[in-house]
């Protein structure tokens, strides 16, 4: 499980836009630390940058003490769920899930540790159909069981749960809190919701135009006055 810090890290997009301003925020390893605030004020670049998708303009990334540029984004260890699943279509349910321990370790045979995965989870029914043949909800566990087959070091989440209905969303948030809970996962997840973000962090951090405006834990937040 990684710590990961970042010191006055901004991001400007071409000439124009500066998206993250300054964004500074130490993250203990384990620790799960909700990116909130409205769309478009930087949270999924800060996401991006932490996995090395996307670089960093100014300031500094630290992965457990070491500059990030100097660690390529496949040795980061991070694993992303995004809103729209991103699962491939032409594989089985079974074949997401182990695509990462395939790619890792083209010889040994995952299916132990997929199964493993299906049943933290509980979609052990459904690893030999297609995603399309799976509501929403399955899909994203499917999609997280592919994101932590390989038990990365750290699980970055872009509004995970915002292409489900209410009622499997809240479902959803529960496994979400005991799956990480479980594997001791450093996890920072970005959401517009503040019910979600106020359910699942150990700490939420406020965005705002790039800019990080506060961060405190839920119960700091509900004994405001
Ligand atoms: P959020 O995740 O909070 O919705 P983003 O990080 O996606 O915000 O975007 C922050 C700002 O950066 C927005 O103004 C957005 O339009 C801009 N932006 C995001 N990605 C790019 C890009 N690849 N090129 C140019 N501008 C971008
Ligand atoms: P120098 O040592 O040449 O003064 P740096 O090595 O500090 O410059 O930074 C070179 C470029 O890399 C800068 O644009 C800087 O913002 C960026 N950068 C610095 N630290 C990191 C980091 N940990 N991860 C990604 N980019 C970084």
């Amino acid at each position: 499980s990684r710590a990961i810090s970042l010191h006055r890290v901004s991001k400007v997009y071409g000439r124009g836009t500066r998206a993250v301003d300054r964004f500074s925020l130490d993250i203990a390893p384990g620790e799960f630390v909700v990116l909130l605030g409205p769309s478009g004020c930087g949270k999924s670049t800060v996401l991006r940058m932490i996995a090395g998708l996307e670089d960093i303009s100014e300031g500094e990334l630290l992965l457990d003490g070491e500059r990030a540029n100097l660690v390529p984004p496949r040795e980061r260890g991070m694993a992303m769920v995004f809103q729209n699943f991103a699962l491939y279509p032409r594989m089985t349910n079974r074949d997401n899930i182990g695509f990462p321990l395939r790619l890792e370790n083209p010889r040994e045979d995952s299916t132990a540790r997929v199964e493993a995965t299906a049943r933290m989870l509980g979609i052990e029914g459904i690893l030999d159909r297609y995603p399309s043949q799976l509501s929403g909800g399955e899909r994203q566990r499917v999609a997280m069981g592919r994101a932590i087959s390989r038990r990365p070091s750290a699980f970055l989440m872009d509004e995970p749960l915002s292409n489900l209905d209410a009622k499997l969303r809240n479902h959803l948030r529960a496994e979400i809190a005991r799956l990480t809970a479980d594997l001791g996962v450093t996890t920072v997840y970005v959401t517009h919701d503040q019910a979600e973000a106020m359910s699942l962090g150990d700490r939420v951090a406020v965005m705002r135009g790039g800019v990080l405006q506060q961060v405190s834990t839920p119960r700091e937040v509900y004994a405001l006055p």
